[in-house]
């Protein structure tokens, strides 16, 4: 499995992946200066895993400016409170800074010392990637982390298959958008790279059909297949007004546009060859190449006070590998529990979900029948006795999920069949088969008579710490604990006794 992904990767970026348009910009090779973000190493060669470079700043974290945590995101992890964090700016780094919707990188940060600190997340501020470090101790982070010193930067290799994740997905969603927005005149409004291995998606401006999809996803193969070229283009940002960014209701600034808090004077520009150009300062993949996307055929729609859109939920590289490996397993996992092979899992479960629809119906009806027989029985032994109330309670066995129905069908039957002024107080139990302390029994009371049901189920509550209520002829309970014949049973019998004497 892990050598099937490890294959999909290209190992190195191509020169001509990053391009300087601008004839002024440079990349600072001041050492004591930190290159902007938007010509970081990782946008420059996002292939690269590893580099040596210098520490320009390094502070304890401030509360106010402490890395939001954001739920489900494994670079977030917190740091205990009493774990300080450190806040590192340096002149260059392969750890990509949130932005564009990509998260942020995880990594490491080696010190000449030997030691190793772990870069739980990157974040712009302005135009400067700071990394979030944890240090056991401030001070002796910042005895190590000096400015000026030399350290590496690396992605490990659990974070650069993160980034490899996040890359496919990414430039997969520009793909996306591009035939989307070039063939269908369908605009992306906002787009989730979400954690790993859930779908990501693109938020629409309509819901989409499936042969809509189907033929999107075939065009955007075809690309893929022909393995078209990625490259990015930097140029300085000039004074002339940025077009406008769409903006959400949230306020979030979606679609192709600069962020409005962007000042690191870096214009970035990523190009598929021939199908798109956006504006973008995420890692890109160098090529289409191994990235075929799976769109999952179905649109889901949003409707949002005025305005409706629709999510559709897009996979590819290596996500792509672990859905189909999940989904596979649980479709054979499914076929083991149906004793079927897994193309004849649909129509298996379509003839389970018939035969329970049938059964189901068949115990209500055969329910409906024994509640008439023992009502009958009560009945019976109630005919000949000269009483004048007649007390009786039956207790039953039942697994039922609503033992308190089929008691409940047993007084309507008794109901229909007993004469208007015959007197009775009856008294129906069901406990599960099996029972442990926290086992649910319940009681039905049921009588000729209001005026014995309530001081009934009173006396049930006071004795057996039954919890119920009921209304006129009927009162529910329900018992916690292990029902026993010689026991349960026989308060029930007295409280019957108290009230037919
Ligand atoms: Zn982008």
């Amino acid at each position: 499995m892990a050598a099937a992904v490890i294959t999909l990767y290209p190992t190195v970026t191509p020169p001509s992946y990053h391009r300087i348009v601008s004839p002024t910009l440079k990349i600072p090779a001041d050492t004591q200066r930190p290159i902007p973000v938007g010509l970081l190493a990782c946008q420059r060669d996002p292939l690269l895993r590893e580099l040596e470079t210098s520490i320009i700043s390094c502070t304890i974290s401030q509360p106010a400016s402490f890395p939001s945590v954001k739920k489900g995101k494994k670079a977030s992890a917190t740091a205990p409170a009493d774990q300080p964090t450190l806040e590192i700016i340096l002149h260059d780094t392969v750890i990509f800074p949130e932005g564009g919707g990509q998260p942020s990188d995880t990594g490491i940060i080696k010190t000449a010392d030997g030691r190793t600190w772990t870069v739980t997340q990157a974040k712009r501020h302005g135009g400067h990637a700071v990394h979030y470090v944890w240090a056991d101790q401030t001070e002796d982070g910042l005895a190590s982390l000096t400015p000026g010193t030399n350290v590496i930067v690396a992605l490990g290799e659990l974070d650069f298959d993160r980034r490899y994740d996040h890359m496919s997905m990414h430039t997969s969603q520009h793909l996306l958008s591009a035939v989307l927005e070039n063939r269908l005149n369908i605009h992306t409004l906002s787009w989730s790279l979400t954690a790993a291995p859930a779908p990501c998606y693109v938020e629409l401006a309509r819901s989409m059909t499936t042969e809509e999809i189907l033929a999107m996803q075939s065009e955007a193969n075809k690309f893929v297949f022909e393995g078209r070229k990625v490259h990015v283009e930097v140029q300085e940002m000039d004074d002339k007004p940025q077009p406008a960014v769409p903006v959400l209701e949230s306020g979030r600034a979606v679609g192709k546009g600069v962020p409005t808090d962007y000042t690191g004077g870096i214009m970035r520009t990523v190009i598929i060859d021939g199908v798109d150009r956006s504006p973008c300062c995420g890692t890109h993949l160098p090529t289409l190449h191994n990235l075929q996307l799976f769109i999952i055929p179905q649109t889901e729609s949003l409707s949002r006070s005025a305005t409706t859109s629709a999510r559709l939920y897009f996979l590819a590289g290596p996500r792509l590998i672990t859905y189909l490996t999940s989904t596979h397993s649980q479709l054979t996992a499914a076929a083991t529990t149906l004793s079927c092979g897994t193309p004849q899992v649909p129509d298996r479960i379509g003839q389970v979900v018939d035969e329970r629809k049938r059964a189901e119906k068949r115990v209500d009806d055969l329910e409906f029948e024994l509640a008439k027989h023992v009502a009958r029985d009560v009945w019976q032994e109630m005919m000949p006795s000269e009483s004048v109330l007649f007390v009786k309670h039956v207790h039953r066995t039942d697994d039922s999920v609503n033992p308190l129905g089929f008691l409940s069908a047993i007084t309507t039957a008794f109901a229909n069949i007993i004469p208007a002024e015959r007197s009775f107080l009856l008294i129906f139990s069901s406990s599960p088969s099996s029972q442990t302390s926290s086992s649910a029994s319940v009681l039905l009371v049921f009588g000729s008579d209001e005026k014995d049901v309530k001081p009934a189920g009173d006396l049930l509550k006071g004795k057996l710490n039954v919890k119920g209520g009921g209304k006129g002829t009927r009162w529910s309970g329900k018992f916690i604990g292990v029902w026993r014949e010689g026991r349960e049973d026989a308060v029930v019998s007295e409280v019957l006794t108290a009230i037919s004497t």
